[in-house]
C-alpha cells in the first residue's frame, strides 16, 4: 500500500481545495424552441435536436406537415407571378380608390361628430 512520505501541512491542504469548483454546464439555444440546452443532448422542452423531433410519432407528424406544405408553397409561388401581374393592372385602380377612401374618411369625421352630440343629448 502506497504510504505519503510526508505529511501534508494546513497549507498544502488548503490550496489543493481551493481548485476545487464548481463549473457552469455548456448550454446552447434550442433551434425549435428557443430553450437553453444541454450541447449534445435532445432539448427536453421540445424533444428537438439538430432541429429534427427525436420520438418516432413526432416525426411521422413531421413528414406528415412537410408533406401537406410542399404543394401549397408550388401553388402559392405560380398563384403569386399570376398576382404581380394583377398588381400592376390594379396600381391604378388603387389611386383612384385612395382618392375615394379620403372623400368617405371626410365624411365619417362628420358622422362621428353628429353621434358625439347625439350623446350628450
Ligand atoms: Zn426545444
Amino acid at each position: 500500500m502506497a504510504v505519503p512520505k510526508k505529511r501534508t501541512g494546513h497549507s498544502a491542504q488548503g490550496k489543493r481545495r481551493a481548485n476545487w469548483k464548481a463549473t457552469k454546464p455548456e448550454t446552447t439555444i434550442c433551434s425549435n424552441c428557443g430553450e437553453p440546452v444541454l450541447t449534445h443532448t435532445v432539448c427536453t422542452a421540445c424533444g428537438y435536436y439538430k432541429g429534427e423531433p427525436v420520438r418516432l410519432q413526432d416525426k411521422a407528424a413531421a413528414a406528415a406537415v412537410k408533406e401537406t406544405k410542399k404543394p401549397a408553397k408550388k401553388t402559392a409561388k405560380k398563384s403569386t407571378k399570376k398576382a404581380e401581374a394583377k398588381v400592376e393592372e390594379t396600381k391604378a385602380e388603387e389611386v383612384k380608390v385612395e382618392e375615394k377612401a379620403e372623400e368617405t374618411a371626410a365624411e365619417e369625421v362628420k358622422e362621428e361628430e353628429k353621434d358625439d352630440k347625439s350623446v350628450e343629448e
